[in-house]
């Protein structure tokens, strides 16, 4: 899909640009951008697949693992979002950010595409207007990231990091990935891969969204599904018209993956008993959803996936069957 260039008036120069001229952001980008965007694909305004092409080529790495992408502090940012006042001497400053390396997972000509075997890196991204508590730093980098066009140029830093991948698992074990929202990139990652090396066990990668209108590839998933058949996609939502009208003739609430996992929906769906013998669990996005609590601090009323998981006999302390992972992203 060929990028659809954003409209300029919705770029702002803000302060940053205002105080650098042309002349010196060209320099600073030349210093210190070292990798080119290939191909963006947009989902819909708020959020995009990207894909980025590191001039020194691509580190091995590991499905599940991630990358600090950045952009400078002089580069616009798209409007409406959240203002920001920087300061002077920050305005040269590469703001940076962590990514999960997401993966088409199936390359134009229809052949299983993992990750590790691209000359470029994919990312799935959201853009962020606003910082969800209204006292909070504006967002830094996503409404500059925004503003890129194909052959547009940033920082993507050449070590790939991270420990949630799919070291020790067995090649018939279950694998259950849960995700909010973007949070299902590491997971596309790991599902190539794993189908690449012949995993013949279940996998089920169950996201979910708010509306269908965020699953950024679901004609992948399908496709996979199609060939795979110990592959499985659960796409959830929570506010679709199926999901908050009792009426509606498909009414099925808000599906939170914690209410699908006790309700013993998901295991249905995945047509498996989810039994932590031969289980193991990732846990990606939303930190409500994963529910790490510390130490001390009570279970909220709403809990998240880890303490459920315990109670349904899982742990994230012994690798093995039964073993939880886990990847915050905020
Ligand atoms: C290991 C790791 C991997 C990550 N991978 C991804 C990824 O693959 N895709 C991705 O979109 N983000 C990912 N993130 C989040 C990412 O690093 C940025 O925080 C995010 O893109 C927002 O950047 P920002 O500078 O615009 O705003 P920030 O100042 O970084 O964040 C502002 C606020 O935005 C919200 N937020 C952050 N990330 C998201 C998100 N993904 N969806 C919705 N709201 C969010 C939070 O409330 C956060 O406090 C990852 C984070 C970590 C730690």
């Amino acid at each position: 899909m060929l990028p659809s260039p954003l409209p300029s008036e919705s770029l702002t120069s803000e302060s940053s640009v205002d105080s650098l001229d042309a002349e010196t952001c060209r320099s600073l980008r030349d210093n210190q951008y070292n990798a080119t965007l290939i191909e963006r694909i947009d989902i819909h305004d708020d959020l995009f697949r990207v894909r980025v092409r590191p001039d020194a080529g691509i580190r091995p790495f590991e499905p599940g693992q991630y990358v600090a992408v950045g952009l400078g502090n002089w580069e616009p940012r798209l409007k409406p979002s959240q203002e920001e006042n920087l300061e002077p001497k920050k305005m040269t400053k590469v703001v940076r950010r962590a990514y999960s390396i997401s993966c088409p997972m199936i390359s134009a000509d229809g052949e299983l595409a993992p990750c590790d075997k691209l000359d470029y890196l994919e990312f799935y991204i959201a853009l962020v207007r606003q910082a969800s508590d209204p006292k909070g730093k504006p967002p830094a980098l996503t409404p500059r990231l925004y503003g890129l066009n194909q052959g547009d140029r940033l920082v993507v830093e050449s070590k790939i990091t991270g420990h949630y991948t799919l070291a020790g698992i067995d090649s018939g074990d279950t694998i259950l990935m849960l995700s909010t929202g973007t949070g299902e990139a590491p997971h596309n990652a790991m599902t190539a891969g794993l189908l690449h090396r012949g995993h013949h066990g279940r996998i089920i990668n169950a996201t979910t969204v708010r509306s269908h209108a965020d699953l950024g590839y679901e004609r992948e998933h399908r496709l996979l599904m199609e060939r795979f058949p110990q592959y499985r996609y659960l796409a959830m939502t929570t506010r679709d018209p199926e999901n908050l009208d009792p009426a509606h003739p498909r009414y099925v609430g808000k599906q939170y993956l914690q209410d699908m996992f006790t309700s013993g929906k998901l295991a249905e769906l995945a047509g498996d008993p989810l039994d932590p013998a031969n289980t193991h669990v990732f846990l990606c996005g939303n930190p409500a959803m994963i529910g790490l609590v510390k130490a001390g601090e009570p279970i909220p009323a709403r809990p998240g996936m880890l303490p459920l998981l315990s109670a349904a006999g899982f742990t994230n302390e012994v690798v093995g069957p039964g073993h939880v992972r886990f990847e915050k992203y905020w």
